[in-house]
């Protein structure tokens, strides 16, 4: 088995801290200015801020053991710098930290840690025990700490460069706050997420977490892709999609974003890294969905990994007890970037087959593993996937946002068509064109200003009119008057619901004039180029979907719009409009998908066509 090559620290996003200062006690300008208090909560919020200090001190081997969801012991060990033996007794002090020494340095902060105050927290809680080694010759000490016993042990120990840090019996003295935690299973279900996702924000680094005896989670250590194998199995990472951006000249983005067929039903692996630093900004959090969210079925998420690198003092993590929710400068121009990169990387890629190969083996530990000596030795069975996803990455990567070339049509159905990169595309005629539609309809639409429209329920005749005076007979913004206009009764509700929204309709192209009562008279209809049926005849329907009562209801309405328009399956189509439809749909904001979230198109690429075919 070859070893893969480890990357250096350097090529995470995390900024390397190369030396190490000794620990020392913040001056009180300092600790005046962070947010008070790392809030020890439950088994997870230990388990977080000792990977924070292993990352700091630049582990590439992480170990996590935990005994009872971590309510008995949580343990991690790492190989990275050590502490020497003289700073030991500070560094469960509070305010004393190794990595910052004043105000200037909160601005250009590189680790995770700051505060000086996690281990000095942890000892008030639970009995702690550190036994580190600066791996330069002199022995490895040991120390412990015990709640309400003043003073520490100190002892000499033997280890290997790094630090292990063992923290027992949380809560033990304080009754009340070890009532609320929860079952052993649901704190070790909390760590393991938390601990998925330090790994893939840290891919480099390798992960391994033996729960009551048995390894439950291990990453290699190598690449991203290596590390979502290992964690969500080699189906979920052969389609992960990657996408980069550059928001602003000194700030980039780069993610990897699960396909649309490997969706979850939590948001528990949407993850952000800034600078190296999970956090859970809200802003970009929303950003991050509505880039997925009309890409995928309702309720479910992707596994998604954003990583941004900006300048230091663009974040400021000082504020957050946990140092969860950071800060950011710019946020709108990096949110608004992060959005547009996840929704082109999902919408622009088709449906792929999985080679006809046997299913992938996944790596998920058998139970009875035993904890792997200490070393660098990566799993086999992740070896193996990750070879295999090697082999079979070619098969993927299509993308549908480069120009097609037409070449049939299959049953009035499908065009079928050439890619740029010689893949060969079946794409379905009607969702292609009824994406087309969408995005055309989604440029129409007049943005509303609620606060400012003049449309109320008593008078809703000041806006209609607007558009209804029109002297051509349509409207500007795309209607076609219907000859025969009709009259349509609504219920109360959906009359209420309709009215309000009359402007946003008749921006869209089908004016409803109030009539009295819950009467409306349709007086136009949208027209959409290419149109295969004319939406006259659907106005009722229409006008029932206008009026439901729903917040996305411009968005349902538009698809609807959309689908009755589009050409049918079954429709016969010139050389001519094949291309033509396959030169509309390359400039449609998400190509692949159609507007209700079904594929449009499915890919063949050459090397699965080679793989099929054994040439
Ligand atoms: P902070 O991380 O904010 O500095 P902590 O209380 O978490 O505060 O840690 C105090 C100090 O102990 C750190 O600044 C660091 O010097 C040292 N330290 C803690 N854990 C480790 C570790 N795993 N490896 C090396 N040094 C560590
Ligand atoms: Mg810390």
């Amino acid at each position: 088995m070859e070893p893969t090559t480890r990357q250096t620290r350097s090529e995470q996003a995390l900024p390397a801290t190369t030396s190490r200062a000794p620990i020392a006690a913040l001056p009180a300008v300092v600790v005046e200015r962070i947010a008070a208090g790392e809030v020890i909560e439950r088994p997870v919020s230990v388990v977080r801020e000792l990977l924070d200090n292993s990352l700091d001190a630049g582990a590439a081997d992480i170990r996590v053991e935990l005994r009872e969801g971590g309510r008995r012991l949580i343990r991690v060990s790492d190989d990275g710098c050590g502490i020497p033996a003289d700073e030991l007794p500070l560094a469960c002090q509070r305010h004393t930290t190794s990595k910052i020494a004043g105000l200037d340095d909160l601005a250009r902060l590189t680790t995770l840690g700051f505060r000086g105050e996690a281990l000095a927290s942890v000892a008030t809680v639970a009995d702690l025990e550190i036994v580190t080694s600066t791996g330069e010759g002199g022995p490895a000490c040991g120390l412990t700490v015990t709640p309400h016993e003043s003073g520490s042990k100190q002892w000499l120990a033997s280890r290997e460069r790094g630090t292990s840090v063992t923290v027992r019996h949380l809560f033990r003295a304080v009754p009340a706050r070890q009532a609320l935690l929860a079952a052993p299973n649901v704190e070790k279900a909390r760590c393991l997420q938390v601990i998925r996702s330090y790994a893939c924000a840290h891919p480099a680094t390798q992960f391994t977490v033996v729960a009551d005896g048995e390894v439950v989670l291990q990453t290699p250590g190598t690449s991203l892709q290596d590390t979502i194998i290992a964690l969500f199995g080699v189906d979920a990472a052969t389609g992960m999609l990657s996408f980069t951006a550059s928001p602003l000249p000194s700030a980039t983005i780069v993610g990897q974003v699960s396909s649309r067929s490997h969706t979850r039903t939590t948001r528990d692996y949407v993850m952000l890294v800034v600078n190296g630093r999970l956090v859970a900004n809200r802003g970009l959090l929303a950003a991050a969905e509505s880039g997925y969210r009309p890409l995928l079925r309702k309720g479910r998420h992707p596994v998604l990994l954003a990583a941004l690198t900006v300048p230091p003092d663009w974040i400021d993590a000082t504020t957050h007890p946990t140092k969860a929710e950071a800060l950011l400068r710019h946020e709108r121009e990096i949110a608004r970037s992060l959005q547009h990169a996840i929704h082109e990387a999902l919408g622009a890629a088709p449906a792929t087959i999985d080679p006809a190969t046997p299913q992938a083996p996944r790596f998920h530990p058998q139970p009875g593993l035993r904890f792997p000596p200490h070393g660098r030795g990566r799993s086999r069975a992740s070896a193996m996937a990750t070879s295999l996803l090697r082999e079979r990455s070619g098969a993927y990567g299509q993308s549908l946002s480069g120009p097609l070339t037409a070449i049939a049509q299959l049953n009035d159905m499908l065009i079928l068509a050439r890619g740029t990169d010689g893949a060969l595309y079946l794409v379905d005629q009607h969702r292609a064109h009824e994406r087309v539609l969408y995005d055309l309809l989604r440029e129409r639409t007049v943005p509303t200003d609620r606060a400012g429209s003049t449309a109320s329920f008593d008078d809703p005749m000041s806006v209609v009119n607007g558009y209804m005076k029109d002297p051509s007979g349509g409207d500007a913004l795309g209607g076609q008057m219907l000859l025969d206009p009709q009259l349509i009764e609504l219920s109360t509700l959906q009359a209420r619901q309709l009215t309000a929204r009359l402007h946003e309709l008749a921006g869209l192209g089908l004016s409803l004039q109030p009539f009295g009562g819950q009467m409306f008279l349709a007086r136009s209809v949208p027209t959409l180029p290419g149109a295969a049926h004319l939406l006259g005849e659907f106005v009722r329907e229409l006008t029932i979907e206008a009026s439901v009562d729903t917040d996305d209801w411009l968005d349902h309405l538009r698809a609807s719009l959309a689908c009755r328009a589009a050409i049918r399956r079954g429709q016969s189509l010139s050389p001519h409009e094949q291309q033509a439809l396959l030169d509309d749909l390359a400039g449609a904001s998400a190509p692949a998908v159609c507007p209700h979230g079904s594929p449009i198109a499915l890919a063949l690429s050459p090397d699965h066509l080679a793989d099929v075919f054994e040439w």
